[in-house]
Protein backbone atom coordinates (compact mmCIF):
# COMPACT_ATOMS: atom_id res chain seq x y z
CA UNK A 1 0.00 0.00 0.00
CA UNK A 2 1.23 3.24 -1.07
CA UNK A 3 2.25 5.85 1.31
CA UNK A 4 0.10 9.20 0.74
CA UNK A 5 0.91 12.33 2.90
CA UNK A 6 -1.68 14.67 4.50
CA UNK A 7 -1.29 17.55 6.03
CA UNK A 8 -3.88 19.23 8.09
CA UNK A 9 -4.32 21.60 11.15
CA UNK A 10 -7.22 23.19 12.77
CA UNK A 11 -5.25 26.26 12.85
CA UNK A 12 -6.10 27.13 9.08
CA UNK A 13 -9.32 27.48 10.28
CA UNK A 14 -8.10 30.69 11.96
CA UNK A 15 -8.16 32.61 9.09
CA UNK A 16 -11.53 33.94 9.67
CA UNK A 17 -13.28 35.86 6.16
CA UNK A 18 -16.57 37.48 6.55
CA UNK A 19 -20.08 35.58 6.21
CA UNK A 20 -20.65 36.08 2.56
CA UNK A 21 -16.97 35.42 1.77
CA UNK A 22 -16.57 31.91 -0.54
CA UNK A 23 -13.20 31.49 0.82
CA UNK A 24 -14.51 29.92 4.27
CA UNK A 25 -13.20 27.29 7.19
CA UNK A 26 -16.19 24.99 6.03
CA UNK A 27 -13.94 24.26 2.79
CA UNK A 28 -11.41 22.97 5.11
CA UNK A 29 -14.23 21.19 7.74
CA UNK A 30 -16.02 19.12 4.45
CA UNK A 31 -12.96 17.92 3.26
CA UNK A 32 -11.65 16.77 6.60
CA UNK A 33 -15.63 14.81 6.94
CA UNK A 34 -15.78 13.85 3.79
CA UNK A 35 -11.84 12.27 4.11
CA UNK A 36 -12.92 10.30 7.36
CA UNK A 37 -16.24 9.36 5.71
CA UNK A 38 -15.19 7.55 3.29
CA UNK A 39 -12.82 5.56 5.50
CA UNK A 40 -9.77 7.10 4.19
CA UNK A 41 -8.48 9.26 6.73
CA UNK A 42 -6.65 6.10 8.70
CA UNK A 43 -4.95 5.51 5.80
CA UNK A 44 -3.21 8.31 5.34
CA UNK A 45 0.43 9.64 6.43
CA UNK A 46 -0.36 12.62 8.88
CA UNK A 47 1.96 14.78 8.42
CA UNK A 48 1.74 18.12 11.13
CA UNK A 49 2.84 21.46 10.23
CA UNK A 50 5.30 23.83 12.09
CA UNK A 51 5.24 27.07 11.96
CA UNK A 52 7.31 29.34 8.94
CA UNK A 53 9.49 32.26 10.08
CA UNK A 54 8.77 35.65 8.25
CA UNK A 55 13.01 35.18 7.12
CA UNK A 56 11.22 31.91 5.61
CA UNK A 57 8.50 34.07 3.35
CA UNK A 58 11.42 36.63 2.62
CA UNK A 59 12.64 33.96 -0.02
CA UNK A 60 9.52 35.29 -2.08
CA UNK A 61 8.46 38.33 -0.55
CA UNK A 62 9.54 41.53 -0.03
CA UNK A 63 10.65 42.76 3.24
CA UNK A 64 8.56 46.09 3.12
CA UNK A 65 5.28 43.85 2.58
CA UNK A 66 6.14 40.96 5.44
CA UNK A 67 6.30 43.81 7.48
CA UNK A 68 3.10 45.10 6.76
CA UNK A 69 1.25 41.97 7.07
CA UNK A 70 3.01 40.89 10.29
CA UNK A 71 1.81 44.45 11.88
CA UNK A 72 -1.79 44.94 10.58
CA UNK A 73 -4.15 42.76 13.05
CA UNK A 74 -7.34 42.95 11.20
CA UNK A 75 -7.76 44.95 7.71
CA UNK A 76 -8.45 44.22 3.95
CA UNK A 77 -5.69 44.15 1.00
CA UNK A 78 -8.09 44.53 -1.75
CA UNK A 79 -12.05 44.52 -1.31
CA UNK A 80 -11.90 40.40 -1.16
CA UNK A 81 -8.75 40.04 0.57
CA UNK A 82 -9.21 39.77 4.07
CA UNK A 83 -6.65 39.53 7.32
CA UNK A 84 -7.78 39.19 10.34
CA UNK A 85 -6.61 38.51 13.76
CA UNK A 86 -5.43 35.35 13.33
CA UNK A 87 -4.47 34.61 9.16
CA UNK A 88 -0.33 35.94 9.81
CA UNK A 89 -0.43 32.70 12.38
CA UNK A 90 -2.69 30.08 9.67
CA UNK A 91 -0.80 31.77 6.77
CA UNK A 92 2.65 31.13 8.48
CA UNK A 93 1.47 27.22 9.19
CA UNK A 94 0.56 26.82 5.65
CA UNK A 95 3.75 27.69 4.39
CA UNK A 96 5.22 25.86 7.47
CA UNK A 97 2.83 22.67 6.69
CA UNK A 98 4.52 22.94 2.72
CA UNK A 99 7.74 22.70 4.49
CA UNK A 100 7.33 19.55 6.62
CA UNK A 101 5.51 17.80 3.16
CA UNK A 102 8.83 18.51 1.60
CA UNK A 103 11.00 17.34 4.21
CA UNK A 104 8.84 13.86 4.10
CA UNK A 105 9.51 13.44 0.84
CA UNK A 106 13.02 14.47 1.72
CA UNK A 107 13.18 11.33 3.76
CA UNK A 108 11.36 9.23 1.70
CA UNK A 109 8.93 8.65 4.25
CA UNK A 110 5.99 9.73 1.21
CA UNK A 111 6.29 10.49 -2.35
CA UNK A 112 2.88 11.82 -2.64
CA UNK A 113 1.58 14.83 -0.17
CA UNK A 114 -1.77 16.57 -0.06
CA UNK A 115 -1.96 19.83 1.83
CA UNK A 116 -5.30 20.87 3.02
CA UNK A 117 -4.52 24.58 3.84
CA UNK A 118 -6.01 27.92 3.48
CA UNK A 119 -6.18 30.96 3.07
CA UNK A 120 -4.96 29.84 -0.60
CA UNK A 121 -1.65 31.78 -2.11
CA UNK A 122 -0.90 31.87 -5.66
CA UNK A 123 -2.61 35.11 -6.76
CA UNK A 124 -0.19 37.24 -4.17
CA UNK A 125 2.70 39.09 -5.90
CA UNK A 126 6.38 39.36 -4.08
CA UNK A 127 5.19 42.51 -2.80
CA UNK A 128 1.10 42.64 -2.54
CA UNK A 129 -1.85 40.25 -1.64
CA UNK A 130 -4.78 40.12 -3.71
CA UNK A 131 -7.48 37.56 -4.68
CA UNK A 132 -7.76 35.80 -1.16
CA UNK A 133 -4.10 35.47 -1.17
CA UNK A 134 -1.63 36.55 1.48
CA UNK A 135 1.71 35.00 0.81
CA UNK A 136 2.48 32.48 -2.41
CA UNK A 137 2.11 29.48 -0.24
CA UNK A 138 3.61 27.42 -3.27
CA UNK A 139 6.02 29.81 -4.90
CA UNK A 140 7.70 29.88 -0.78
CA UNK A 141 7.83 25.97 -1.08
CA UNK A 142 9.27 25.56 -4.01
CA UNK A 143 12.07 27.72 -3.08
CA UNK A 144 12.59 25.54 0.30
CA UNK A 145 12.31 22.55 -1.79
CA UNK A 146 15.31 24.08 -3.40
CA UNK A 147 17.24 24.87 -0.04
CA UNK A 148 16.96 20.96 1.28
CA UNK A 149 18.08 19.75 -2.31
CA UNK A 150 15.66 19.42 -4.76
CA UNK A 151 17.40 21.55 -7.99
CA UNK A 152 14.46 21.96 -10.47
CA UNK A 153 10.94 22.44 -9.27
CA UNK A 154 7.54 21.78 -11.55
CA UNK A 155 4.84 24.00 -10.35
CA UNK A 156 1.75 22.86 -12.03
CA UNK A 157 -1.56 25.05 -11.39
CA UNK A 158 -5.01 23.73 -12.48
CA UNK A 159 -6.76 26.19 -10.60
CA UNK A 160 -9.89 28.10 -12.87
CA UNK A 161 -7.70 31.51 -12.55
CA UNK A 162 -4.76 32.24 -13.49
CA UNK A 163 -1.52 32.20 -10.64
CA UNK A 164 -0.30 35.66 -11.65
CA UNK A 165 1.57 35.95 -8.63
CA UNK A 166 3.56 32.60 -9.27
CA UNK A 167 4.18 33.60 -12.43
CA UNK A 168 5.75 37.03 -11.79
CA UNK A 169 7.97 35.18 -8.90
CA UNK A 170 9.77 32.86 -11.28
CA UNK A 171 9.45 34.01 -14.35
CA UNK A 172 13.31 35.39 -14.75
CA UNK A 173 14.19 31.60 -13.21
CA UNK A 174 15.12 28.51 -15.08
CA UNK A 175 15.12 26.25 -12.38
CA UNK A 176 11.41 26.40 -12.09
CA UNK A 177 8.59 25.86 -14.31
CA UNK A 178 5.66 27.32 -14.43
CA UNK A 179 2.74 25.70 -16.11
CA UNK A 180 -1.10 26.72 -15.68
CA UNK A 181 -4.47 25.83 -17.20
CA UNK A 182 -7.29 28.53 -16.53
CA UNK A 183 -10.40 30.36 -17.63
CA UNK A 184 -9.22 33.22 -20.38
CA UNK A 185 -10.45 36.04 -20.54
CA UNK A 186 -11.00 35.45 -16.84
CA UNK A 187 -10.14 37.28 -13.27
CA UNK A 188 -6.68 38.38 -13.17
CA UNK A 189 -6.14 38.74 -16.70
CA UNK A 190 -2.82 37.54 -16.81
CA UNK A 191 -1.51 34.00 -18.50
CA UNK A 192 -2.11 34.36 -21.90
CA UNK A 193 -0.47 31.73 -23.95
CA UNK A 194 1.92 34.48 -25.42
CA UNK A 195 3.91 34.58 -21.85
CA UNK A 196 6.38 32.34 -22.11
CA UNK A 197 8.77 33.65 -19.42
CA UNK A 198 11.64 36.32 -19.52
CA UNK A 199 15.39 36.45 -19.96
CA UNK A 200 16.50 33.10 -18.36
CA UNK A 201 13.33 32.04 -17.67
CA UNK A 202 12.23 32.38 -21.45
CA UNK A 203 10.56 28.67 -22.14
CA UNK A 204 9.87 27.68 -18.68
CA UNK A 205 6.58 29.38 -18.00
CA UNK A 206 3.40 27.71 -20.02
CA UNK A 207 -0.08 28.66 -20.01
CA UNK A 208 -3.37 27.07 -21.58
CA UNK A 209 -5.72 29.39 -21.64
CA UNK A 210 -9.20 27.63 -21.84
CA UNK A 211 -12.57 29.36 -23.08
CA UNK A 212 -15.55 29.36 -20.05
CA UNK A 213 -18.02 26.40 -20.64
CA UNK A 214 -14.99 23.67 -21.33
CA UNK A 215 -15.19 20.82 -19.41
CA UNK A 216 -14.03 16.96 -18.64
CA UNK A 217 -12.72 16.67 -22.52
CA UNK A 218 -10.44 19.54 -22.49
CA UNK A 219 -8.77 19.45 -19.17
CA UNK A 220 -8.50 15.74 -19.65
CA UNK A 221 -6.50 16.46 -23.12
CA UNK A 222 -4.33 19.10 -21.47
CA UNK A 223 -3.70 16.75 -18.24
CA UNK A 224 -3.22 13.59 -20.60
CA UNK A 225 -1.91 14.36 -23.58
CA UNK A 226 0.22 17.88 -23.10
CA UNK A 227 1.52 17.96 -19.94
CA UNK A 228 3.57 14.84 -19.73
CA UNK A 229 6.29 15.89 -22.45
CA UNK A 230 6.15 18.91 -20.75
CA UNK A 231 7.03 17.60 -17.76
CA UNK A 232 9.84 14.62 -19.39
CA UNK A 233 11.48 17.59 -20.88
CA UNK A 234 12.11 19.61 -18.40
CA UNK A 235 13.02 16.51 -15.77
CA UNK A 236 11.88 18.20 -12.58
CA UNK A 237 13.39 16.55 -9.33
CA UNK A 238 9.56 17.44 -7.42
CA UNK A 239 6.22 18.48 -8.38
CA UNK A 240 4.08 21.10 -6.77
CA UNK A 241 0.84 21.32 -7.63
CA UNK A 242 -1.56 24.25 -7.72
CA UNK A 243 -4.84 22.25 -6.84
CA UNK A 244 -7.66 24.64 -7.40
CA UNK A 245 -11.06 23.40 -7.91
CA UNK A 246 -12.91 26.06 -8.71
CA UNK A 247 -13.19 24.49 -12.23
CA UNK A 248 -15.92 22.55 -10.95
CA UNK A 249 -18.62 22.49 -12.69
CA UNK A 250 -20.83 23.21 -9.41
CA UNK A 251 -18.53 26.05 -8.43
CA UNK A 252 -20.03 29.99 -8.19
CA UNK A 253 -16.71 31.17 -9.02
CA UNK A 254 -15.72 30.19 -12.05
CA UNK A 255 -17.32 28.72 -15.01
CA UNK A 256 -15.37 25.93 -16.11
CA UNK A 257 -17.98 22.17 -16.54
CA UNK A 258 -15.33 19.56 -14.60
CA UNK A 259 -16.81 16.60 -13.33
CA UNK A 260 -15.51 13.82 -11.13
CA UNK A 261 -14.44 12.09 -14.18
CA UNK A 262 -12.30 14.91 -15.44
CA UNK A 263 -10.42 15.86 -11.74
CA UNK A 264 -9.75 12.08 -11.97
CA UNK A 265 -8.24 11.95 -15.15
CA UNK A 266 -6.33 15.61 -14.24
CA UNK A 267 -5.15 14.02 -11.33
CA UNK A 268 -3.92 10.73 -12.98
CA UNK A 269 -2.09 12.60 -15.62
CA UNK A 270 -0.04 14.53 -13.30
CA UNK A 271 0.79 11.81 -11.67
CA UNK A 272 1.70 9.54 -14.44
CA UNK A 273 3.72 12.06 -16.00
CA UNK A 274 6.92 11.52 -12.94
CA UNK A 275 7.86 9.14 -10.56
CA UNK A 276 9.47 12.40 -8.82
CA UNK A 277 8.00 13.77 -5.83
CA UNK A 278 4.48 15.49 -5.70
CA UNK A 279 2.98 17.66 -3.76
CA UNK A 280 -0.59 18.80 -3.83
CA UNK A 281 -1.16 22.25 -2.06
CA UNK A 282 -5.23 23.40 -1.76
CA UNK A 283 -6.22 26.44 -3.69
CA UNK A 284 -9.38 27.78 -4.70
CA UNK A 285 -12.65 25.61 -4.67
CA UNK A 286 -15.53 27.53 -3.66
CA UNK A 287 -18.79 25.23 -3.35
CA UNK A 288 -17.47 22.98 -0.59
CA UNK A 289 -19.81 19.51 -0.74
CA UNK A 290 -17.35 19.59 -4.38
CA UNK A 291 -14.35 20.91 -3.15
CA UNK A 292 -14.69 17.98 -0.76
CA UNK A 293 -15.38 15.34 -3.22
CA UNK A 294 -12.47 15.98 -5.53
CA UNK A 295 -9.87 16.31 -2.66
CA UNK A 296 -11.64 12.92 -1.91
CA UNK A 297 -11.09 11.93 -5.62
CA UNK A 298 -7.57 13.11 -5.77
CA UNK A 299 -6.13 11.27 -2.61
CA UNK A 300 -7.85 8.09 -3.70
CA UNK A 301 -5.79 8.74 -7.23
CA UNK A 302 -2.87 9.33 -4.95
CA UNK A 303 -2.88 5.92 -3.02
CA UNK A 304 -3.78 3.91 -5.94
CA UNK A 305 -0.86 5.48 -7.96
CA UNK A 306 2.57 3.95 -6.76
ZN1 LIG B 1 -9.27 30.16 -8.34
Amino acid sequence: MPKVGFVYDDIFLSHETPAWHPESKERLTRVVSVLRDAGMWDRLVHINPAKASLEDVAAVHTPLYIERIAGLGEACLDPETFVSAGTLNAVLYAVGGIFEAVQMCKARVVNRVFCAVRPPGHHAEADAGMGFCIFNNVAVGARFAQKVGYQKIMIIDFDAHHGNGTQHIFEEDDTVFYFSTHQFPYYPDTGKESERGRGRGKGFTYNVTIRAGSGNKDFIYVYQDLLPDLVRRFEPDMILVSAGYDIHVNDPHANMRVTAEGMRGIVRGILGSSEKPVVFVLEGGYHPPSLADSVRITIEEMLASE
